[in-house]
């Protein structure tokens, strides 16, 4: 297998657009990447650059220690898979899966072996005979990856493949693929929009937008530690609440948001990150689940109750999704509260703040502070 690496690589496509910025990365042999971003940070053109299917303008390519920019595609050793499926429809599945084996003029006894192998390990033995308009959705992707894993590629390359799956699927398709990963200990670079498959796939998730990176980290990491309010903002669902205010000296050091709404004392723990900021403004962010109804929620979760007004309330059976706002800016927060918590729209509510898992962001950078 292989590791892959890029270094200062860019894209200009024709009519300047600059898809991707001078990007640097390196993947590990066996690692299970995810390039993950909202739609048109350039995901795909990376993933593109590194099959060989899109030139790269600048920078360098290796795989596996060699440099790969002018090699052509069917020379990288590489195998994508795409959202499409990009099957022949005048091919059955075992004629699909054995195709590219058979350009490579490689024997029918192995090219029998390696299909039937990867029919097995994806279960879709009984449906070789099929063209691919008598399949699923989801046999149709089985097949599609079966294509990739008969040519035992150094590098796997996923371009959204769940993304025409229904959603439950989608869940059991992105175990699926985890566990071939693992079975086939092979190195995986996954491009998807969506962050949950981002966060229970990858080990390593690349967070970009607008052609940059914007952070390289473990999955968690990203999640407890991001590096400014894009990544803070996109990683988790529902997403991090963001609250807009200065730092004000009190007794202590005090949280102020604008338009008269929340004010709190930031926990001494989380003062030296702060305190640079005193009398500027700065971004608050909170997690959903960081928010509790303190008549439902355990004694010994800390934090400072708050009158909020809700504005929408949606149970989702196991907790409850409660939509508030805190001033008059209107500006609408979430919280994940407990399902037996009652709130109703338009009348306050109590909700506690747990302060100890703030995040704080300089307005003008969006760094992490
Ligand atoms: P993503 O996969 O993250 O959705 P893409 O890599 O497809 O993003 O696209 C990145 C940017 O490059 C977008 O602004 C897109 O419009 C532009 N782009 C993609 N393909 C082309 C092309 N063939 N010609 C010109 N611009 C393109």
């Amino acid at each position: 297998m292989a590791n892959v690496r890029l270094e200062n690589v860019k894209k200009v496509y024709e009519g300047g657009v600059v898809a991707v910025h001078e990007m640097s990365l390196e993947i590990q042999d066996k690692e299970f990447v995810v390039l993950v971003g909202p739609s048109g940070c350039g995901k795909s053109t990376t993933l593109r650059m590194i099959a060989g299917l899109e030139e790269i303008s600048e920078g360098t390519l290796w795989i596996d220690g060699v440099v790969m920019n002018d090699t052509p595609p069917k020379d990288r050793d590489i195998a994508m898979v795409f959202q499409n499926y990009a099957l022949y429809p005048h091919m059955s599945v075992y004629e699909n899966m054995a195709f590219g084996l058979k350009l490579r003029k490689f024997p029918k006894e192995e090219i029998d072996r390696r299909v039937r192998e990867a029919a097995s390990i994806l279960g879709i033995e009984e449906y070789l005979d099929r063209k691919p308009k008598a399949l699923s959705g989801g046999q149709r992707q089985r097949v599609a990856v079966g294509r990739a894993i008969v040519r035992k590629p150094k590098v796997f390359l996923f371009d959204e493949p769940l993304s025409n799956l229904d959603a439950k699927l989608r869940v059991q398709m992105r175990t699926e693929i985890s566990r071939l990963h693992r079975r086939l200990e092979a190195t995986m670079i996954y491009v998807t929009h969506d962050q949950t498959e981002a966060m229970t796939m990858g080990q390593m998730i690349v967070l970009m937008k607008d052609g940059y990176v914007q952070q390289v980290d473990s999955p968690l990491t990203i999640y407890n530690k991001p590096k400014n309010k894009f990544a803070a903002g996109f990683i988790g669902s529902p997403s991090m609440n963001f609250f807009e205010g200065i730092i004000e000296k009190g007794r202590s050091l005090v949280f102020q948001e604008k338009g008269g709404g929340v004010r709190f004392t930031i926990p001494r723990t989380l003062e030296p990150r702060v305190r640079p900021s005193l009398g500027k403004d700065i971004i608050l962010g909170l997690r959903p689940e960081h928010l509790y109804d303190p008549s439902t929620a355990p004694r010994t979760k800390a934090g400072t109750p708050w009158k909020v007004q809700v504005e929408v309330v949606e149970p989702m059976g196991n907790e409850i999704y409660l939509y508030f706002s805190t001033g008059k800016n209107k500006q609408q927060y979430v919280a994940r509260i407990g399902a037996q918590s009652t709130p109703s729209v338009g009348k306050p509510f109590e909700l506690m703040f747990d302060l100890s898992g703030s995040h704080f962001f300089d307005p003008e950078t969006e760094r992490a502070l």
